[in-house]
């Protein structure tokens, strides 16, 4: 095993051995972050043998890993970096030829398919979709420029991506670029060390309100006018849900006009209980919540992340990132209502809508508020439903941030 050389030892597993001797636990049965499992793929692997040290919902292991992966943890009193993490540039751009059929502009599988043509890396670590069911994810290790194209788009479920870690050994792999979202990151950093890997590059989503699959049809079955034809859908920055149907028609739905009283049960448990919406640990961040419409998002961490954006650089048009608006009082009402379930009649988030989207928060702001709004959320979920794990599972800088705002006593 040539295990990649650690950043830090702080992330390695006291016997970084374990895994030669370990089997992936059976498909189907119990994990050890219980209901909270995001499953992440993890368990599915030799690597399992670390997973009380590596699962993102068993030992919250953040500012470890800003350290181990960047050299530094976020700068809490730094505004950007308290929230969006550890920063070298943050930007937003677009492919100036977008890839059609791509999540956004597409500049996630762009970067994939550069790195594997360039010879940067040997596989790109993706999410396909399965032949039986569009929003059915199947992680693959892709070789070709045509396997990272045909894994774009979101897969807007749980996605055990970590299983094909278990493939490396035999596959020749030596360089590898891991595209996914926190929870993912989070446990393939704490292992990275053992690894047979020269070089890891790991290319991160933000990620908020995943679902299983079962999830996703409850979702779509309550949100959409016509949930079997959605074949793809994003929360924007506009406070609309953009859905898109098989007909290539779309159908959009105000934020505030959503059931709640449903879909408060929705979203996966290990979801209400993460706060690493903006993926701590990648070396580069493609998104959209701090970009104005119809633009991505993206914060370079290190210098391995700035070598993946130089894969793809000169076919952006790059623009600054921009802030408009205060959040505060929104996200304060916000969590007033979201804990009453309170259900707006369409005609009325209609209006809110109209008027959150011209007078409401804008670029970087926006995204601020989708994180306060997570984050008092999901404190509270946590305080509610695992009441002793909250100290030990909030980072210091989402505590800080939930600290600005006024939860309900119980
Ligand atoms: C579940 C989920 C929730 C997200 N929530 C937010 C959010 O709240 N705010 C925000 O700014 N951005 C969010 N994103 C990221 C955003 O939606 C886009 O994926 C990102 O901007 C890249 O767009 P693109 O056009 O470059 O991607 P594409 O070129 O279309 O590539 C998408 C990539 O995503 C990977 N992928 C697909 N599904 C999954 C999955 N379930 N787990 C891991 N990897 C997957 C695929 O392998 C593919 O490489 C989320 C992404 C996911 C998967």
């Amino acid at each position: 095993m040539t295990a990649a050389e650690p950043s830090s030892p702080s992330l390695l597993p006291a016997d970084a051995r374990a895994h030669l001797r370990a089997r992936p636990l059976p498909p189907g049965g119990v994990r050890p972050a219980k209901d909270l499992c995001s499953d992440c793929g993890l368990c599915d692997t030799r690597w399992v043998a670390y997973v009380r040290q590596a699962c993102a919902f068993l030992d919250q292991h953040m500012d470890a890993m800003e350290r181990a992966s960047h050299g530094r943890t976020r700068d809490l009193d730094d505004e950007n970096e308290l929230y969006f993490g550890v920063q070298r540039r943050m930007l937003t751009a677009r492919l100036r030829a977008p890839i059609d059929g791509a999540q956004w502009t597409g500049i996630v599988s762009r970067i994939g398919v550069r790195a594997l043509e360039t010879g940067l890396v040997d596989a790109v670590l993706c999410v396909r979709a399965s032949p039986e069911d569009r929003f059915t994810p199947v992680p693959i290790l892709a070789r070709t420029p045509e396997e990272v194209l045909a894994a774009r788009v979101n897969k807007p479920t749980l996605s055990p991506n970590l299983k094909v870690l278990e493939e490396l050994p035999d596959s020749g792999i030596r360089r590898l670029l891991a595209i996914g979202v926190g929870c993912q990151v989070q446990a393939l950093r704490a292992v990275e060390a053992t690894l047979p890997l020269e070089a890891l590059y790991v290319l991160g989503l933000p990620c908020v309100d995943n679902v299983s699959r079962e999830g996703l049809r409850t979702f779509l079955n309550s949100a959409s006018r016509s949930p079997q034809t959605v074949v793809h859908y994003e929360f924007m920055q506009d406070f609309r849900i953009h859905f898109r149907h098989a007909d290539g028609t779309e159908e959009t739905v105000p934020f505030f006009g959503l059931d709640t009283p449903t879909l408060k049960d929705v979203f996966a448990p290990s979801c209400l209980s993460c706060f690493d919406y903006t993926n701590a640990g990648a070396d580069l961040v493609v998104g959209y919540m701090g970009a104005t419409f119809g633009r991505q998002w993206l914060v370079v961490r290190n210098p391995r992340g700035q070598r993946l954006l130089d894969l793809v650089e000169s076919e952006l048009d790059i623009a600054p990132v921009t802030s408009r608006g205060d959040r505060r009082q929104a996200v304060q009402q916000g969590i007033d209502a979201y804990d009453k379930a309170v259900r707006l009649p369409m005609w009325l988030a209609e209006v809110v809508g109209w008027f959150v989207e011209r007078f409401g928060p804008r670029g970087l702001e926006y995204g601020k508020f989708s994180i306060d709004s997570h984050f008092t959320r999901n404190a509270l979920w946590l305080r509610r439903n695992h009441g002793a794990m909250v100290e030990r599972h909030l980072p210091a800088f989402a505590q800080r941030i939930i600290a600005r705002y006024r939860l309900p006593s119980s």
